[in-house]
């Protein structure tokens, strides 16, 4: 692992910090989730007239090109200033890689251009009532009807869907096919009658997710992607993205709220008890076990081109630490952390969500045993 920047990636720091220090996004809106997001989406627009959405997106697609390791500087940079994640972090992440990988020219022309600037948002409809882990059992069943097709079914758990305008969705085509065979992946057009949005309240008191019921909605041929029955490759190739740079921000930013609980206990005199400056020196430890793991993962990445299994162990290491440090925060501070409406309160209640997000802690433990220690199957 060579940690050290070459004068390119510096000069791309350099570039990014002059323009994040003039640039402030401003101050982050409290209470008011509809508020918090617009906040995201103005910071996004910001970015992208400026040349900094989708960095890592090629130049002819409007990104800039960069390479790995200045993505991951530009995560790092972003944290580092606290500014928030685009708006539009589904699309830029997920959906544009996608339709990049597998659109042709006229899919690329509709959706590349409002995804990159956040004028369109996407959300990822693949999870269902009884498909979540198991994403191959995926139920949702479209059906061919004239030049496109019919879709009826139910999604649940999709984030920003209450303000999407298109969905990566996920639905069975064949209805004699079993597990990943005969689905299709579409571009679905969320403004339409036959997709209702029911907001889902998180243990937070926010609606980020949502249930998404489809009945009847319509896409047509061209929003097919990948072709027909092609989905599970397809959905492969959005699933090989999800974590791509996120490491990078939530190790700043856990960093960060280390930082806030050390200076706070200190304070209040609470790291002269040994045992609780022992926890935080743990997760401190693994905070920064997890830094280093994301650039070995991204060193192993530049080498071979191929991902390793770096990227489902520092998804497991952010959610553990996470949690920990949001847990020792409330042993450390007591009642007063538990407020309501409270950052720590906050932090706390949010954290739970991070060992099923984007796989669960069970499914990266299974990843890791079989694609680390090499370990048989479970049956
Ligand atoms: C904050 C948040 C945002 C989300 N956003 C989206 C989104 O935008 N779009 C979307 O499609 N989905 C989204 N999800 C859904 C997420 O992908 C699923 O929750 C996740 O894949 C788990 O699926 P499930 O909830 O159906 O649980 P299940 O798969 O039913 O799992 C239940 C339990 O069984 C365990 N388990 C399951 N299979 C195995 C196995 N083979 N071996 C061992 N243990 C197993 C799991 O680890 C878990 O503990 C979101 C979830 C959260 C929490």
């Amino acid at each position: 692992m060579d940690l050290t920047f070459t004068p390119s990636e510096t000069a791309f720091r350099d570039e990014l910090r002059g323009w994040l220090a003039d640039n402030d996004p401003g101050p982050e809106p409290h209470g008011d989730e509809h508020a918090h997001f617009a906040w995201r989406l103005d910071w996004q627009r910001r970015l992208a007239a400026a040349g900094w959405s989708g960095v890592h997106w090629p130049v002819e697609h409007g990104g800039r090109g960069a390479t790995l390791t200045e993505s991951a500087i530009f995560f790092e940079e972003l944290a580092n200033r606290r500014a928030p994640l685009p708006g539009n972090v589904l699309g830029l992440l997920l959906a544009g890689p996608t339709i990049m990988t597998w659109g042709d020219e006229a899919q690329r022309e509709r959706h590349l251009g409002p995804i990159l600037t956040g004028e369109e948002v996407w959300c990822q409809g693949f999870s269902e009532p009884d498909a979540g882990s198991d994403l191959a059992a995926v139920k949702t069943r479209a059906a061919r009807d004239g030049d496109g097709w019919t879709i009826t079914g139910q999604k649940v758990w999709t984030s920003y869907a209450h303000h999407a305008r298109w969905c990566m969705l996920l639905a069975r085509t064949d209805p004699a096919s079993e597990r990943h065979r005969g689905l299709t992946y579409f571009l679905l057009d969320m403004e339409q009658d036959g997709v209702e949005v029911v907001p889902l309240r998180q243990i937070t008191g926010e609606s980020h997710f949502n249930e998404l019921f489809l009945d009847g909605a319509r896409a047509t041929d061209a929003q097919v992607l990948g072709g027909e029955g092609n989905g599970w490759r397809v959905a492969m190739t959005t699933l090989s993205n999800e974590r791509s740079g996120l490491a990078f921000f939530h190790q700043v930013r856990m960093r960060q709220l280390v930082d806030a609980l050390a200076a706070e206990l200190a304070e209040r005199g609470g790291l002269d008890d040994p045992r609780t400056a022992d926890a935080l020196a743990d997760v401190a430890a693994q905070v920064e076990v997890l830094r280093l793991t994301a650039y070995r993962g991204l060193t192993r990445l530049e080498r071979t081109g191929e991902p390793g299994p770096e990227s489902a162990l520092t998804k497991l290491m952010w959610s553990r630490a996470n949690q920990a440090l949001t847990q020792l925060a409330v042993d450390a501070l007591g009642p007063d952390a538990l407020t309501a409406g409270s950052r720590w309160s906050y932090e706390l209640l949010r954290a739970r969500g991070n060992t099923l997000e984007g796989g669960t802690t069970e499914i990266l433990k299974n990843i890791a045993a079989q694609r680390v220690l090499g370990l048989p199957r479970a049956s």
